[in-house]
Parts: C-alpha cells; structure tokens; sequence
C-alpha cells in the first residue's frame, strides 16, 4: 500500500491567541470546566441592536504569527459573516474573514523543506451543544454552553504540502512550539486552544492529479492527529482497491473507536453566502505597526535549531527535539555558556531531562554535566544526583560529597576487581576468547555489582588486557 499511493494532506488548524477578552466583546475567555454561559453578554450572545468591537490584542497575535510564518500582510483586511443556521451559533452567522484575510503566502519549515501557508486569518469560536439523557427511548435533551462563543481563533491554513501523517503530526508540533515562542497562543491542544482539521487525499505514485480529499473535524491530540490519519489513509486505499470511490466529506474521528466516521457529505458547495461585516469597518493595518510587530519577534524555532546544529555541533535529531521547546533550548544554551560541553549537555537533556519535564537549573545542570564529562562519577551517579538535585535544588556538588559519589578510576584497585571478575566467569571468558565479542557485556556487568562506582572506560580496558 505505502508504495502504491501517495498522501497528499492540507492542514488547517484554529488556534485560540492569548487574550483576556473575546473577539468581538469584553466578556472573560474564560477557561475550560467555568460554569456553563458564565461568561456571555448581550453581544456574544448575538442579542439585535448591539455593535461588535475588534479586540486588539486578537489582531496583534495574528499578526505575529503570520509575520513568525513569513505572509505577505494587506493593508487593508475585513470581517465577513459566514452564514449558517445551528444551534450553537445564536447570531445566525460566524464573524471570519472570507476574501481579504489578515495575511496569506507564508511557509513553516519542517525538517529542512518548507510548507506553504496559504493564510492566516481571524474569526470567533462558537458554543458548544452538550446532549444529555436516554438515546434508546428518544429521551435526548441537548444543552448550549455559550462560553467559548465570540472567542477569538487564528485560522492558519496551509496548502496541500504534507505527505504523510508523521509529516501532519511533525507540522503540529512545529506550529506550537512556534505559537508559544512568539507568546501568540499557549496552543494547549488538551485545553481546546489548538485543533487539527487536517484534510486527506490519495493517489497513485506518481500521478500529479489530487483524489477527492476528506476532512477531518476537531481533533484534539497530536496523537489522535496521527491515527486518525493513518486510520484515513487506510480506509480511502481500501475504498480505491475494491473499485470504489472516495466521497467528499466531512469525518469526525472517534477516540474510543479508533476509527472516522462519516459527519455529513459535502457533495454539494457549501453555500455560506459570505458578505461584508456591515457592522464592523474595514480594518486598515498600520505599516509602521507591522513593522513593528516584525522586529519585536524573537528568535524562531527554525534558526535556533540550524545554530544548535552549526555553532554548537549537535546532532540533527537532537537539535530538532532540543529547539522544539523554549525552555529546553534556554538550558541547553545557557548551561553551555556556563562551562558545560555542548554535546553531553544535549544528551543530558535529551536522555534525562525532557522525558521527566523537570527542568534543573542552569547551573546545576552544567556541574552535573562537567562531573560525568571529566568522569568524577559514573553516569548512573549523575543521574540519582540529578533526579534529587531538580527535587531539592541542591547544587550537585553538595549531593555528590554527600552520598560520597566517587568514580573509581585507580587502576591498581580496579585490577583487582577485574582479576576476580575473570575467575568467576569461565564461561563467558572461554566465549570471549572464542570469538564472541558480546561475552565483555556480561564480565562488565558482573564488575559493576561489585564495584558500581567502576569508571567504565578504564574497567573495560583492563578486562580487555587480561583477556587477551
Ligand atoms: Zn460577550
């Protein structure tokens, strides 16, 4: 299947910028879990008769993403209405931007090649239905939380550049780490801020014409982005090779299932007969505030992680994981400022400390580094005193002499060891002296039981010696 068809995946993904109050009115953005309709107001509510106000700081965000991703930004923008009839939309219609968004003709780089941005523009979230009650007896009732309606989205959209769903998955996580480096959005996708809409065709290799692409509503996992698209790739290479053919449409993707399912056919245009906003003027964007905004950006995750690959000469795979988070990449460059070498630094903080998403401070975590690097203790020591010093925020050196962490590098005792090593392992020795190398593994194991604080590199010479 893989070689016979290629993905072609577009992405778009709505992503709640960081501001106190909704986009069109003062009310709270509130958080996840407020009281059902707590923070709602005659505007958001879509009462007649009210006027609508743009929120700045909406707009600024927006803007910083869209520059962070290298749009061209117009002069003049506008708000549309989107027009449709739902329960959760009480105006009748979405506030968006339809024809003349806030930005267009960007790109995000990902693993050395560019996805093209199509645009990035703003809109309003809707409420949320929440049915309750007995679906066998009919006896469904269904609520409307109206919380989340008027809050801000970023809609970033990008053109159909993504060819599998680790590329889909890998495209997300660069947008959030973008998101949160430049302060735009915290883009927590568990807090509903950051959602995928990733839309999914198939073609035979080697075709330049696009199948009929399905989308995706509302995941809300990276990990679900990744097998809802697997999920989707499969089912439309099935459809194909049976001889069917793959229906335009909307899926939603089911977590307890593991499985998409059909949401409603998009076999006819949707017709959302857009029009102008009547009750917000058109929005002039100052060029002297762009310019601004442009120069106030920090520095992107892309270039930090081209600087950790040729200044500091880490590996790519390490660069990428290590700039894909600010705060790791703050770590690691500090605590190499500070004395401690560049690539054991970066194992450190690849192996030890991004899996437990507890950050040592610089300091301690350059000492650390430097005590495995010259081999004052072992790297089993460094990590106990690693693991108490983010705990207590103990500096390593108190916890090394505490614990009398030592690394045995003396020669004249280590022979000893190794002596006793060899004598009570014939079996494993008679191997090694056979031809199979492995056999050191287990006489390396047996002397770290009896010496635990053994430098490895110095023990293993001398088993080597002794065994040759
Ligand atoms: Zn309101």
């Amino acid at each position: 299947m893989a070689s016979a068809w290629e993905v072609v995946i577009g992405m778009e993904v709505h992503v709640q910028p960081r501001t106190r109050s909704k986009m069109f009115c003062g009310c709270a953005v509130g958080q996840l879990g407020d009281k059902p309709n707590s923070n709602v107001c005659e505007i958001c509510l879509g009462m007649p008769g009210v006027l609508p106000v743009i929120n700045k700081a909406a707009v600024e965000a927006c803007l910083k993403t869209a520059l962070a991703l290298g749009c061209e930004i117009p002069r003049h923008t506008k708000f549309d209405r989107k027009n449709y009839m739902y329960p959760d939309l009480p105006k009748g219609y979405q506030i968006s931007q339809y024809d003349l968004p806030m930005s267009f003709n960007g790109h995000l780089e990902l693993g050395g090649r560019e996805v093209r941005i199509r645009r990035v523009h703003l809109e309003e979230d809707t409420g949320k239905l929440i049915h309750a009650g007995d679906k066998l007896h009919k006896a469904v009732e269904s609520y409307v939380d109206l919380n989340r309606a008027g809050v801000p989205l970023m809609e970033i959209v990008s053109e159909p550049d993504l060819r599998s769903a680790d590329e889909a998955r890998d495209y997300a996580m660069a947008l959030r780490t973008l998101l949160r480096t430049i302060g735009a959005s915290e883009a927590d996708m568990e807090k509903g801020q950051m959602r995928a809409e990733p839309n999914i065709s198939i073609r035979r290799s080697g075709s330049d014409e696009l199948g009929v692409k399905t989308e995706l509503k509302n995941i809300n996992s990276f990990r679900a982005l990744h097998r809802a698209i697997l999920y989707e790739v499969a089912r439309q290479a099935e459809v194909l090779e049976s001889g069917g053919t793959v229906r335009q449409e909307t899926r939603g993707w089911s977590d307890a299932e593991q499985r998409t399912f059909s949401q409603r056919s998009k076999e006819f245009a949707e017709d959302y007969r857009y029009f102008p906003e009547p009750d917000l003027p058109p929005l002039e964007l100052d060029p002297a505030w762009v310019a601004e905004l442009r120069r106030a950006l920090p520095e992107l995750p892309s270039v930090r992680n081209s600087r950790l690959v040729a200044r500091h000469g880490l590996p790519a795979a390490d660069a990428a994981l290590i700039a894909a988070d600010r705060e790791l990449a703050d770590l690691f460059e500090a605590a190499v400022a500070a004395g401690a070498p560049a690539r054991q630094t970066a194992n450190w903080i690849v192996g030890e400390v991004a899996p437990t998403g507890k950050l040592p401070s610089v300091e301690n975590l350059a000492e650390l580094v430097r005590f495995v690097s010259e081999g004052a203790i072992t790297r089993d020591q460094g990590r106990e005193v690693l693991v108490e010093s983010v705990e207590t925020g103990r500096r390593p050196s108190e916890i090394v002499t505490e614990h009398g962490f030592v690394q045995l590098s003396d020669e004249s005792e280590l022979q000893a060891i190794a002596e006793a090593v060899v004598s009570a392992n014939p079996k494993a020795v008679e191997d090694y002296r056979g031809g199979k190398k492995q056999a050191l593994q287990a006489l390396m194991a047996d002397l770290r039981k009896r010496a635990p604080q053994a430098n490895p590199r110095v023990a293993s010479g001398l088993l080597l010696k002794l065994l040759d």
